[in-house]
């Protein structure tokens, strides 16, 4: 083994839990698995372009249906191994057995990755269809969380929802489910992406009072073009601040200056987190990294680093 790669294994022994309890800020950046060579090397151009920055972490999705679940722990593993940078590998419990499961976080740790984010994932196709359960695999992240810990030393994240998960019938009962992911052993959480910083500050006060203090790290994705305003609706249920849709639909036809209000309103969302307590700020990046980096630099994260 190159002196390179022992030294960067040894580097990537801390976990996201031990960097939050140093009371330092996580930032972080978000990928998904191509299907394409062109795919590939669009990703590694970003991931070598956001390596330069020194995040905390990045994590590349786990896919719904299985077509890209080979190629997320595929990538997973090559961070792990070919670059200086620490990967939180995201497992979801969709079609997959306790063997299943047991066998990629395995693989995860035998590329030397501590770090998990623990998700039950949505049936294929239609997000809002009924979940079925694998018969020998597990209903709820909570259980997930439970598995990963028990297979070894891991550093577990899991999801959070600003705006409350489209299937829990109440706030109560998406805070006490929430609550059970932590008691079954979460160290952190992500949340699903959102517009208002209320929403986040809101869910966190909800978390506080139920006796939780996991940290909470937002989830930010800046609007670069039009057709986004509605597909982040479909996939995340957030709520577009109608005030942000006019402002993009206003310049419509000039893609430079919808981009440019989707990147100043993200840094305006991220001042405004960052005024408050909180752990940290993980970036969606849709594999391009010139509109995350732009924001990170207008924040002055670039000189952190
Ligand atoms: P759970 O915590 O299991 O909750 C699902 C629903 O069940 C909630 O409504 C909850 O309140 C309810 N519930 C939980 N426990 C119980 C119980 N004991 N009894 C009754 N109801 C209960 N999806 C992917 O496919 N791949 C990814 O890589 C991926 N990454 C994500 C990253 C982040 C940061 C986030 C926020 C989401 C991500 N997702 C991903 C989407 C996620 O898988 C879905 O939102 C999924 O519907 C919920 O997953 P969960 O882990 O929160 O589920």
């Amino acid at each position: 083994m190159a002196l390179g790669t022992a030294s960067t294994r040894t580097d990537r022994a801390h976990t996201v839990r031990d960097l939050l309890a140093s009371g330092r800020r996580s930032y972080s950046f978000e990928f998904f698995a191509p299907k394409t060579e062109k795919g590939e090397r669009t990703l590694w151009n970003a991931i070598r372009r956001i390596e330069a920055v020194a995040p905390t972490f990045v994590s590349v999705t786990y896919g719904a249906g299985g077509s890209s679940r080979d190629g997320t722990v595929r990538a997973t593993e090559r961070i792990a191994t070919d670059t200086t940078l620490t990967p939180v590998a995201h497992l979801t419990a969709v079609n997959h057995s306790l063997a299943d499961l047991r066998n990629i976080i395995g693989r995860y740790a035998d590329a030397g990755i501590r770090n998990m984010l623990a998700l039950r994932g949505d049936p294929p196709g239609d997000p809002m269809g009924e979940w079925v359960p694998h018969p020998q695999g597990v209903h709820y992240a909570a259980e997930l969380v439970q598995l990963i810990k028990e297979s070894g030393d891991f550093c577990v994240g899991v999801a959070a929802f600003p705006e409350m998960h489209p299937r829990s019938t109440d706030w109560d009962a998406d805070i006490r489910h929430f609550v059970d992911k932590c008691r079954a052993g979460a160290d952190f959480a992500i949340t699903q992406m959102f517009f208002l910083a209320d929403d986040y500050l809101r869910l966190r006060d909800r978390v506080a009072a139920a006796g939780c203090d996991t940290p909470i790290i937002p989830e930010i994705m800046p609007v670069t073009n039009v057709k986004q305003i509605e597909r982040f609706a479909q996939l995340s249920n957030a709520a577009f601040p109608p005030e942000l849709a006019d402002r993009i639909l206003s310049v419509k036809d000039d893609p430079a200056a919808v981009r440019s209000i989707g990147i100043e309103y993200a840094t305006e969302l991220c001042a405004r987190l960052m005024s408050e307590d909180i752990p940290g700020l993980h970036f969606i990046t849709l594999n391009h990294s010139t509109a995350t980096l732009e924001i990170y630099e207008n924040l002055g994260l670039s000189q952190q680093s």
